[in-house]
């Protein structure tokens, strides 16, 4: 493309993570179509035919990276930043099964971003310990499924109704905000919305990838004397996915749901690449999700999103497609 490099907005960070076949997939012995060039943030498919395509990043992870190096390359320093008073998103994107989940919250062995964001953070405040310097951490945790927010803190999971324009922001008046006194604390909180997000539905994965996950950690630090205070807010978000409805087997609701979803994941997308470019015109309010975190998306805020891809040849037309977004939502 044209586009002059200088013009890419560093504050933007599009990433590639592919994962591991899994222990079914390699008894099943598919082939792996994908290969990653850490070292030049490159991933390279290979159709059926080995035709290849290769595509660039500002960083592309293989197998071998754990959740430990994804959270010290990429999302430490937007926690830092987060630290320092300014806001920051964190957002896993790819097709069901492909690693959203495992990115985000982790496993028993290998804690997800998350966590480690919530460590992170209280390290800090606690280094930072100062008589003259109070922090205070609070989190909400909203689910938003087609036209609806819901409070995943709220007993009784109630919905939440948008407020606000463009102009000044939208906000979420009715959201639940929760005082956090430690990592572990909001650990609880978040298992606790989780627990929520799966009691309302039949099927939790299927739900969970039909709808987006927003966590919210706000960090307040307040000089005693000065009054000044410091705000960060950090959005870590597990996005729908992104796979394509089979329109043969798909119900009418269901196709309907997908194409809202597809839209909303494509607004984000541009929402992205415009902030990526500096484009003048940011397109918040095409989905009630970048209307949520607009005053995370911009400014001086920093973005970091993850899309997830899974290695094996039946996933090759799913990979391409994630590919694609994440490359348009930021060229190398
Ligand atoms: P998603 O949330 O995108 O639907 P999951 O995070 O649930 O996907 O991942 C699907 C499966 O693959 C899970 O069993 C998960 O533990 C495993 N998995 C995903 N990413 C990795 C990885 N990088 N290393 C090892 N296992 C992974
Ligand atoms: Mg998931």
């Amino acid at each position: 493309s044209a586009r002059p490099r200088t013009a890419l907005n560093e504050c933007v960070k599009v990433v590639v993570r592919c994962r591991p076949l899994s222990e079914k997939e390699t008894l099943e012995g598919y082939d792996e179509v994908v290969q990653v060039c850490p070292e030049r943030g490159a991933v390279r498919v290979l159709n059926s035919k080995g035709q290849d395509k290769v595509f660039t990043y500002d960083a592309a992870y293989d197998a071998s990276a754990d959740n430990q190096t994804i959270y010290d390359e990429m999302v430490r320093p937007l926690v830092a930043s987060v630290l320092d008073g300014f806001n920051g998103c964190v957002f896993a994107y790819g097709q069901t099964g492909t690693g959203k989940t495992h990115t985000m919250q982790g496993s028993p062995t290998d804690e997800g971003v998350i966590p480690r964001a919530f460590r992170h953070i209280w390290a800090h405040i606690e280094n930072a310990a100062s008589p003259d310097v109070t922090h205070l951490v609070s989190c909400s945790y909203v689910e938003l499924h087609l036209e609806d927010v819901r409070d995943l803190l709220a007993k009784d999971g109630k919905k939440l109704t948008i407020r606000g324009q463009e102009l000044n922001g939208f906000y979420i008046p009715e959201m639940t905000s929760v005082v956090c006194k430690s990592a572990a604390e909001m650990v609880r909180v978040m298992t606790a919305g989780a627990r929520r997000r799966a009691a309302a539905c039949t099927d939790m994965n299927e739900h969970s990838s039909r709808s987006h996950a927003v966590f919210l950690v706000t960090v307040e630090a307040a000089h005693k004397h000065t009054h000044v205070i410091r705000v960060g807010k950090l959005n870590l978000v597990d996005l729908a996915g992104s796979e394509r409805q089979r329109k043969t087997n798909a119900s009418a609701d269901r196709l309907r749901e997908a194409s809202r979803i597809n839209q909303a994941l494509s607004s984000l997308g541009n929402v992205i690449s415009a902030l990526a470019e500096n484009s003048p015109h940011v397109p918040y309010r095409d989905s009630k999700l970048t209307r949520i975190l607009q005053d995370s998306l911009g400014g001086n805020s920093k973005t970091i999103m993850i899309a997830n891809i899974g290695p094996a040849q039946y996933n090759y037309d799913e990979t391409v497609t994630t590919l694609r977004y994440a490359h348009r939502a930021k060229a190398i």
